[in-house]
């Protein structure tokens, strides 16, 4: 069996990708990646060392090479990554998230559907349904599609796509919407990296706002086993929430963080809030629990010492790639 990941060099595709081939090592993976500043090359030189896994270096929104790719390799099966993610670029650069989140998924999609890929899966974001009140219940996958962000509208659209190329052309697309992952590979541009950089260095804590706004957190490998399930035993159309039931304030996973590497909280910075800053996401994860049998099996306090001791212990990789 083949299975196409697009973005496999990025922070959960990388996760993914070793994933699989530990999991399913009769598995063939290839990589589609660009390699934007968020695909290393140190990715690569770790996918060269598995028989198992063809790297492709190309852009998903490039319909000549991903026409390509399928001509040469006939994927039985898609993952979609291949995203620009980062919500920050996404208010200072959206064209680029328009390219390649919906552009990108579209020529995904006409290629799976010219050459019969028995299904693709859409890795989507609970950013899509937009921001919750405190005390308001979670999202489900009933919640309407209310993106704020452009990196989320980008999200809502490919989504919208996907339920297209289901409905018009008979695909196979299963959804997957999960919160935020932490863990190991993530780029040095996102909170939980960002903060241990800052925490390491002894330096200002750059925190949005006044810290209280909240995130459910999930651990990179519980999102890709949920993914994995979801390919499996997910149903055409369906989406699918993924999380771990763990909403913190980014105040709180600050503070834990500090506390982890025995750094006072004055480091703490509030800095000029993000503009439309999502208040809150929590994602209800009852779907996938009981159509797929499966479920997040970290804990946040174990898995996120883990990931600061990874940060610790990988500064070769990541300090290069801060600014
Ligand atoms: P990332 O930014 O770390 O990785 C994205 C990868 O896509 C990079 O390797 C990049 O080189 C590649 N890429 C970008 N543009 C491309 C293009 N035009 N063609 C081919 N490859 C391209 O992102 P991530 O955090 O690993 O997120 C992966 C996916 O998961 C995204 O679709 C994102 O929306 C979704 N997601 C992320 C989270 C999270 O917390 N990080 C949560 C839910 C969903």
């Amino acid at each position: 069996m083949t299975l196409l990941v697009t973005g496999g060099a990025g922070f959960i595709g990388r996760n993914f990708v070793d994933r699989v081939r530990a999991l399913h090592p009769e598995t063939t993976v290839v990589v589609l990646d660009l390699l934007t500043y968020a695909g290393t090359g140190e990715a690569v030189a770790h996918f060269a060392a598995d028989p198992g896994v063809v790297f492709v270096r190309g852009d998903v929104a490039d319909p000549v090479a991903v026409e390509e790719l399928f001509a040469a390799h006939r994927p039985a099966r898609v993952v979609h990554f291949a995203a620009e993610s980062h919500v920050d670029r996404s208010i200072s650069e959206p064209s680029v998230f328009l390219r390649t989140n919906v552009l990108g998924t579209q020529v995904l999609l006409e290629a799976a559907r010219r050459h019969g890929t028995q299904r693709v899966l859409m890795v989507s974001t609970d950013e899509v349904y937009g921001s919750l009140a405190d005390g308001a219940p979670a999202f489900t996958e009933a919640s309407p599609v209310q993106p704020r962000s452009p990196y989320s509208a980008s999200k809502a659209a490919a989504d919208h796509l996907c339920q297209a190329w289901v409905h018009t052309h008979g695909l196979d697309v299963v959804t997957t919407r999960c919160s935020n992952n932490y863990g190991p590979w993530q780029f040095p541009e996102k909170l939980i990296p960002v903060m241990i950089h800052k925490a390491l260095d002894r330096a200002p804590l750059p925190v949005y706002g006044t810290g209280r706004n909240v995130r459910d957190w999930i651990h990179v490998i519980d999102h890709c086993d949920g993914i994995l399930a979801a390919l499996e035993h997910g149903r055409s159309g369906a989406v699918y929430n993924l999380g771990a039931d763990c909403e913190r304030t980014n105040l709180d996973i600050v503070r834990l963080i500090l506390d982890i590497l025995g750094r006072p909280h004055e480091l703490i910075h509030f800095v000029a809030d993000r503009p439309g800053h999502d208040w809150r996401y929590a994602i209800d994860a009852t779907r996938a629990r009981t159509e797929l049998g499966w479920s997040p099996r970290r804990v946040l306090d174990d898995a996120l010492a883990e990931t600061v001791e990874w940060y610790v212990e990988h500064q070769d990789w990541w300090r290069p790639l801060v600014g």
